[in-house]
């Protein structure tokens, strides 16, 4: 087998890049005309403005038309607690962060369902229900540090960006959640919500029972963040997790990733602040290959992240990667 293309566009001509990657790659002959296919963007969690300029999605999803596909911008709720917890506060910080309908030109598709309870499981990953729709995707991910991984790239997109919040429960931690008894006012919407009737009083104060799938829906229902779980997966097992996830996302479907190495922070768009960029702007990465189009951005950006995670190896995320088949650390360059 040949090396994988990674294809590179300098920060100056990354806008126009978009098109050009997609039209030399032929990713659109691997779609049909009239089709869904799912943009998978990560918004940026209220505070923190250092996610993708939407005027990129407005660019790809363009595209997409051009070809007469049906683009829908995708993305899931958030595990911790935050403003994209839920599908519908997600949706009003998207619109805050500028990727409004008149702006990206396309819907946006939450996929986990209004709690992020809503899975389906392929390959023991739990995935986002509604991503059954999508069987085309192109993958714009915003390139940055991150603190378990030691960066966030494509396939961090994928696997956290379309589990559902049983499937990230699952990559964050070995246990389901618990109830917090101090912090519990017994209100019982929990007990009324879990669809899976896991929850009951003991001595007024709620507790999770055997029952518990672990969907992660009442982490996002408590008023009070009562419901907690334990972030205690190794990072090295966390990396791990996320190529497995990445790889049942795109199990049968066709895929072009995007790594936009700009405004590299040292973490990730969940954090809710604007941190200052840790180097200059590189440009723009974009493979078929998930592992090659990460191993491109992170070769690049190695120096800098190392000296802000010392103590993290974030090559385990791509040896990984390469072990299960999604991909290959050696690729060919192509600049544009
Ligand atoms: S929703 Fe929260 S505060 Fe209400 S009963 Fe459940 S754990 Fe307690
Ligand atoms: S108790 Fe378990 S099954 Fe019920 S909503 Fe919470 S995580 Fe889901």
């Amino acid at each position: 087998m040949g090396k994988p293309i990674v294809w590179f566009v300098p920060p100056e001509r990354v806008k126009e890049g978009i098109p050009i990657i997609l039209e030399k790659s032929g990713f659109f002959s691997r779609t049909k005309p009239g089709k869904k296919i799912g943009i998978k963007v990560h918004f940026g969690e209220e505070g923190n403005n250092n996610h993708l300029d939407p005027e990129l999605v407005r660019i790809a999803v363009l595209a997409c038309s051009y070809y007469d596909l049906q683009p829908v911008v995708i993305e899931t709720t958030s595990l911790y607690r935050g403003k994209r917890q839920r599908a519908s506060e997600h949706i009003q910080v998207a619109y805050k962060h500028g990727f409004t309908l008149q702006s990206i030109l396309a819907p946006i598709e939450i996929l986990d369902g209004e709690y992020g309870e809503k899975f389906y499981t392929v390959k023991n990953a739990h995935l986002a229900q509604k991503l059954r729709y999508y069987r085309y995707i192109i993958n714009l991910a915003h390139f940055k540090g991150h603190l378990l991984a030691g960066f966030g790239g494509v396939i961090k997109n994928l696997a956290m960006g379309l589990a559902a919040k049983a499937g990230k429960l699952a990559m964050h931690s070995t246990t389901k959640p618990y109830v917090n008894e101090e912090k519990c006012v017994s209100c019982g919407c929990c007990i009324d919500y879990c669809p899976y009737g896991a929850i009951d009083y003991f001595k007024y104060v709620a507790r999770i029972g055997r029952r518990c799938v672990g969907c992660g829906g009442c982490i996002a229902i408590c008023p009070n963040g009562a419901i907690k779980f334990n972030w205690d997966e190794a990072a090295e097992s966390v990396q791990k997790k996320m190529a497995h996830y990445c790889q049942a996302v795109l199990l049968d479907r066709e895929a072009i990733h995007f790594n936009f190495v700009l405004k590299v922070t040292p973490n990730c768009d969940c954090n809710p602040e604007t941190e200052k960029p840790i180097i200059p702007d590189i440009g723009l990465f974009a493979s078929f290959d998930p592992v090659a189009c990460d191993q491109a951005a992170y070769g690049q950006t190695r120096q800098a992240l190392e000296k802000v995670y010392p103590g993290i190896n974030p090559e385990i995320i791509l040896a990984e990667g390469e072990r299960l088949g999604l991909g290959q650390r050696e690729f060919e360059l192509v600049a544009l």
